[in-house]
């Protein structure tokens, strides 16, 4: 019988966190509950479930017996009293930050964050008369300023490590910092994942994942997670989340129970890996700049030792020369897959100046911290021999 111990270490609770999978049938696999509506017993019982004074379940769109499963284990690993599974990484942003702002508002936002989320930053909110302010948050002067400049400011929304620079903030030095202003604290965990880095153990207040990356791991589901307070995902619930309907499918949701079983072990051999890789780029002649944050020399080393169990799989190096010479040794691969997203089985490479930062204008490119000869790399969990082989012979060919 799975019954949930605190006490459990992660690798435990990453298969056994959720509780008993399924109460009804026993059945060790969560089953799909492909269904986009519950049947009530008689009127009364609807009338209950809508008034609240019956639980169960009414429609998918609210809720489903498979995502809340998902929700559970989620809100476990990461320590959190509650999750709301969406449809995707950009549903969980941009749900968390809206269920603070309103018009009028502002928030303050990391400068170094996926090129989604400096979108939604720049672009979306406005629309909506909710300002985001992005500053350079290893510079905590700088925040304070831009906090005690903004017009109602509610939320400090950051990401580290960061994508795709690898930058790596301080999680409680900035979370005491948006406390002591009265601000919601919103930390995207992507990269890092509930395995290696735990922010609600550090203070902050809500976790949003991309679980297209890591968590699902195997490239084959978007979706998205918010674990914060129940209180706080009954506000973004009731505020914005039920109607504008940005709803995990139970699909995805069983394809995140399944990932996160071997997430710990995945992680592992991620951060095992990109080790490698990156002490491997370090010294060769054809690479400029390396950055990962498990190097001694990475300016948030330090940050990251005492905040992370493990530096994680993603490697962001420059290649000698420009534009041309990173398009070059995408072209030059032969085992990695040239793709965007991270966090899959697979190696995986892009060149951001090209693809996912190339709306970006030069000026916000250079700002965010992303040359014309940088690479991504999102470090797989094949053997590291092969990866090593791999980039030592496109390298060659620059
Ligand atoms: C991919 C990503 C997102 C967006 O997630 P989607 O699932 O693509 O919507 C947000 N934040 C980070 C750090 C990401 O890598």
């Amino acid at each position: 019988m799975s019954e949930i111990n605190p006490d459990w270490r992660i690798a435990t609770k990453a298969i056994h966190g959720f509780g008993p999978s399924d109460p009804a049938t026993g059945a060790v696999s969560v089953p799909i509950y492909q269904s986009s509506t519950f049947r009530f017993r008689d009127a009364q019982h609807g009338a209950d479930l809508f008034s609240g004074e019956a639980e169960g379940y009414i429609y998918s769109r609210m809720n489903n017996p498979t995502v809340n499963a998902f929700e559970r284990e989620i809100a476990c690993l990461e320590g959190g009293d509650a999750a709301q599974g969406t449809a995707s990484g950009m549903a969980a942003c941009a749900n968390a930050i809206l269920a603070e702002c309103r018009s009028g508002d502002s928030y303050i936002s990391c400068d170094t964050v996926y090129g989604g989320t400096h979108t939604l930053n720049s672009k979306v909110m406005p629309r909506f008369g909710v300002t985001a302010i992005e500053v350079d948050a290893t510079d905590f002067d700088r925040v304070e300023d831009a906090i005690k400049q903004a017009k109602n400011c509610r939320v400090l929304f950051f990401e580290t490590p960061a994508n795709p620079t690898l930058t790596v903030l301080d999680i409680r030095a900035l979370t005491e910092l948006g406390h002591k202003h009265g601000l919601t604290v919103i930390v995207d965990n992507t990269f890092a994942t509930p395995i290696l880095q735990r922010p609600m153990e550090h203070g902050v207040d809500v976790v949003v994942h991309s679980a297209t990356k890591y968590i699902g791991g195997h490239g084959d589901v978007v979706a998205g997670c918010v674990i914060a307070s129940a209180e706080f995902i009954e506000k973004m619930r009731k505020g914005v989340f039920v109607e504008t309907g940005a709803s995990m499918t139970p699909l995805s949701a069983w394809l995140l129970l399944r990932g996160l079983k071997t997430l710990p072990l995945r992680m592992q051999a991620h951060c095992h890996n990109a080790m490698r890789v990156a002490k491997f780029l370090a010294f060769h002649p054809k690479v400029v700049d390396v950055s990962y944050p498990g190097l001694t020399h990475h300016p948030g080393h330090e940050i990251a030792k005492r905040q992370m169990s493990g530096f994680g799989g993603m490697v962001a190096f420059a290649v000698n020369g420009g534009y041309d010479e990173g398009l070059k040794l995408i072209d030059a691969v032969r085992l990695a897959t040239v793709a965007v997203s991270l966090g899959d089985c697979d190696t995986l490479i892009c060149h951001p100046a090209s693809t996912t930062h190339a709306a970006y204008d030069p000026e916000e490119r250079r700002a965010a911290g992303i040359e014309d000869n940088q690479i991504r790399l999102s470090v797989g969990v094949e053997h590291s021999a092969d990866i090593l082989d791999d980039l030592n012979q496109a390298l060659r060919q620059l």
